[in-house]
């Protein structure tokens, strides 16, 4: 066993041991951890300095998950673009392959934790291959990205042997790894892997950092090590109420990324999942903050801001052209497709007059 599966071995995956690590009431998370699974590695585990900080809010538990707000359980439609168990296919050229139900840490905030580390997302070998199967008969299809849950869980011998037939497949031009193990179990981006990775150019690898504490000597080597490699890195990062939802955080965060060799790619404006509506931000909290971005950071520094439109309607960047503001105070975002969807300040998402998702649970962080 490698020293990264040891180390996932290791990870809090109960209330008893969250209990054991801190001086909190964990009564209140047991159902919680029973509807949505909790897992935390040591290493991010390390990174908390104390309950409540912005490390703890990604990891642990919080009753609000469990309120109802009316939030769909699939905002994106991703079921509905499936054509087959284990792909999602909405944009005519790129597909998602999900690879792997697991992740080393559940992020409280994940779109899809009502799957994520559940029955629900275990695929077969079989499912698995016919999956890729539908790729490899799909010629519209150059870019997959391997997602899940995490892909980088797989053993190597696994990653290779579906690296092997995605790339056996002619049309399929680019490769990507959607996985948050750089930062919450760098010990898996092992020499070892590296070299393999190296074998399947061009492959990009899209990582998901929050928040400045996460960048630290061991995420700084995992990504060094990853570019040595000729691996090309991009960051996802969520706006977070509580976490992230200040300029200078975000400033400190994307300046640190571009150091370590990771272009700040997207910053996601919380989707309208269940479960996550205590991390959402007013869509202005993001207007605002990419406002002043812009003032003081290199574009290169700067990520899109999206909103991943609800029923699958796909990202949209928000930029000053992607909304007007009506006399009600809400937000009407102009589709690329010639839709309009309204956005109220407090999360509201209507469209035709029709409202979608209802008050989003108003806490302050
Ligand atoms: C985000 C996403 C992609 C990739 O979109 P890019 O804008 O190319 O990064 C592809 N498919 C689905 C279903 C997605 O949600």
């Amino acid at each position: 066993m490698e020293d990264w599966q040891l180390e996932l071995r290791q990870a809090i995956t109960t209330a008893d041991q969250l209990a054991a690590h801190f001086a909190v009431e964990v009564d209140a998370l047991r159902p919680v951890i029973e509807r949505y699974p909790l897992s935390i590695t040591p290493h991010y585990l390390s990174l908390i300095e104390q309950p409540g900080d912005p490390i703890w809010r990604q990891c642990v538990p919080d009753p609000a998950e469990l309120i109802d707000d009316g939030a769909p359980l699939d905002p994106l439609s991703e079921e509905e673009h499936a054509p087959l168990p284990g792909i999602i296919h909405r944009y005519p050229d790129r597909a998602l392959l999900l690879v792997s139900g697991s992740c080393g840490v559940y992020c409280r905030f994940c779109t899809r934790k009502r799957q994520v580390g559940t029955r629900a997302m275990s695929y077969t070998f079989g499912e698995l291959d016919n999956a890729i199967a539908y790729i490899a008969r799909t010629p519209a299809i150059k870019d997959v990205i391997l997602s899940g849950g995490d892909p980088l869980l797989l053993p190597d011998l696994f990653l290779k042997q579906l690296l092997d037939k995605l790339r056996r497949i002619e049309h399929v031009e680019i490769i990507r790894l959607a996985t948050r193990l750089p930062v919450t179990l760098p010990s898996r981006i092992t020499g070892r892997l590296c070299t393999l990775l190296q074998n399947y150019p061009p492959l990009y690898l899209l990582t998901h950092f929050n928040h400045p504490r996460e960048l630290n000597a061991a995420t700084s080597a995992a990504c060094d090590q990853l570019a040595a490699a000729g691996v090309v890195l991009g960051n996802q990062t969520v706006l977070l109420k509580g976490v992230n939802d200040d300029p200078g955080v975000l400033a400190e965060l994307f300046r640190g990324l571009l150091k370590i060799r990771v272009k700040p790619y997207y910053l996601h404006h919380v989707d309208l999942a269940r479960g996550v509506g205590h991390f959402r931000t007013p869509l202005e909290t993001g207007i605002s903050i990419l406002r002043t971005l812009r003032g003081t950071l290199s574009g290169l520094a700067i990520p899109h801001y999206v909103v991943d439109l609800p029923g699958g309607k796909g990202k949209l960047p928000i930029t000053p052209e992607a909304y007007e503001r009506s006399a009600d105070g809400r937000i009407r975002l102009l589709t690329p497709d010639g839709d309009t969807l309204c956005f109220a300040e407090d999360a509201r998402l209507c469209r035709d007059g029709q409202i979608f998702h209802h008050k989003a649970h108003e806490k302050s962080a």
